[in-house]
């Protein structure tokens, strides 16, 4: 179960400072490994033992230095609709500001967590500004300085009660479990109708679990799996859907929450930023995925153009390009089933785990035949690799100077595991470390 906190709060209180400081170093470390654009609103955390997503909202505004108090509301609308703990950031400096009140009188009113961090509190005169906030009628105030860091320690104590702490046990689900995400409008409740739709024997909610609420099995024509949040995906916005900040906040649960991610785009609109980014969310999860561009029947065609379409979108998805590309026409049922197969068939990929001695066997060579390139002078000598037992696909590179390897050694070294083993659909990682 995904814990996510959003952060919101009016600009400039300093919602991406406390963003970085809490995700920062850790989005630094993904990037490096896995070559994904880094998305700066987004990111993994943990305080003692508790795994949560942070969503910094004021991120997805694009002039965040003279936006409008709607555009804020919508943003803690959105929040308080997908986030488990709402962090409500206010500036010590500017004491209680009226869009602070209106932003304060929907988040009373939600019944989620919410509370209220004072930034800028940096100094001990400042301290007594902040019991201003009390004001609020939100509870305690945390006085906090994003920027040294003061204070954040009380503050993540009490954030983190609200999350649930990830027991092993109780999170093994017995089958597959899929997402279908995607921007408004590409089709995403229509392939889930479509998957799900008439025949209502092929459904079976799981009662008497958490799980009811966000998992639909669906088991028919020889599949067996679970749908994520189809009740989310089918919920349209009471609040403007154009906003990327929309689709990205709509997607992370699911996502999350899912082993494979079928990813919808729409064939007329191509794939956009917006598309980007959610794929990026699922690679910075590493998740399977499938992508699937729909609506194909509105698009004029000769023999060649579903090649050339594959090859726009591959040079889009780059890097990781190892996925697989459906063209669907839901409202014609065309291809429908081909897009379980392939998830089906990414999340056997996603599960696979090769013996260290069949690893070896094929892996050796290849690193014998083209070593690491000599770096000041020295020889990088790569021992052994094993796969590690993870949800995803894991291997660790032994050699006895791991430092010395270099981003396009890494890439070499994927590409002949993916031409060796089939992962398609599915990001792998790989370290390199000393024995
Ligand atoms: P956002 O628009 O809410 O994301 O705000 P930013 O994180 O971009 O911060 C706005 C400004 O406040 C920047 O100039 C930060 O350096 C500054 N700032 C953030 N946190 C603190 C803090 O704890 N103390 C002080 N004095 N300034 C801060
Ligand atoms: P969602 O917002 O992603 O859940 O998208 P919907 O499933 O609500 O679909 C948005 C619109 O696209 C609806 O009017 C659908 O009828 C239409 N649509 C969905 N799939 C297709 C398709 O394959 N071809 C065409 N032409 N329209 C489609």
């Amino acid at each position: 179960m995904p814990n996510i906190l959003a952060i919101v709060g009016r600009p400039n209180v300093g919602k991406s400072t406390l963003f970085n400081r809490l995700v920062g170093e850790r989005i630094a470390i993904v990037d490096s490994v896995s070559g994904v654009t880094r998305d700066r609103h987004y990111g993994k955390s943990e305080w003692i033992g508790y795994n949560f997503s942070v969503i910094d909202t004021g991120g997805y505004v694009i002039n965040s230095d003279d936006i409008f108090e709607s555009e804020i509301c919508k943003q803690v609308v959105l929040a308080i609709d997908e986030a488990d703990v709402i962090l409500f950031m206010v500036d010590v400096n500017e004491g209680v500001n009226v869009m602070d009140e209106d932003v304060a009188n929907l988040l009373r009113k939600s019944g989620k967590p919410v509370i209220v961090a004072c930034n800028k509190t940096d100094n001990s005169k400042k301290f007594f500004e902040s019991g201003e906030f009390y004001s609020l009628g939100l509870g305690e105030v945390y006085p906090i300085s994003a920027m040294t860091g003061s204070g954040t320690g009380e503050l993540l104590d009490e954030i983190v009660k609200h999350f649930k702490k990830e027991d092993p046990e109780s999170e093994t689900v017995d089958l597959p479990r899929f997402a279908v995400v995607g921007r408004p409008n590409v089709g995403k409740s229509s392939i889930i109708n479509a998957f799900l739709g008439n025949d209502r024997n092929i459904v079976t909610p799981i009662a008497g679990t958490t799980r009811d609420t966000i998992y639909t099995r669906y088991n028919n024509f020889g599949f067996d799996f679970y749908l994520v949040d189809t009740a989310g995906v089918r919920k349209k916005s009471k609040v403007n859907e154009d906003i990327e900040f929309y689709s990205v906040m709509r997607s992370i649960r699911a996502i999350e929450n899912s082993d494979v991610c079928i990813l919808l785009i729409d064939a007329t609109q191509g794939l956009e930023t917006q598309d980007l980014n959610i794929y990026g969310l699922i690679q910075r999860n590493n998740k399977g995925v499938v992508v699937v561009v729909n609506k194909w029947d509105l698009i004029e065609k000769d023999s060649n153009t579903h090649l050339r379409y594959r090859e726009l979108i591959l040079s889009k998805l780059a890097p990781f390009t190892d996925v697989p590309i459906i063209f669907t026409s839901v409202i014609n049922k065309q291809r429908i089933y081909n897009v379980i197969e392939a998830a089906v068939n990414v999340y056997n990929n996603k599960t696979r785990l090769i013996s260290t001695s069949k690893l070896n066997e094929v892996m050796l060579p290849i690193v014998k035949d083209n070593p690491p390139p000599m770096y000041k002078g020295k020889t990088v000598r790569i021992k052994y690799v094993t796969q590690i037992r993870k949800e995803y696909p894991m291997f660790v590179f032994f050699c006895n100077l791991p430092q010395y390897i270099k981003d396009s050694y890494k890439r070499f070294i994927e590409n002949k595991l993916r031409q060796n083993f089939d992962f398609n659909g599915v990001p792998i990682t790989i370290y390199f470390r000393e024995k």
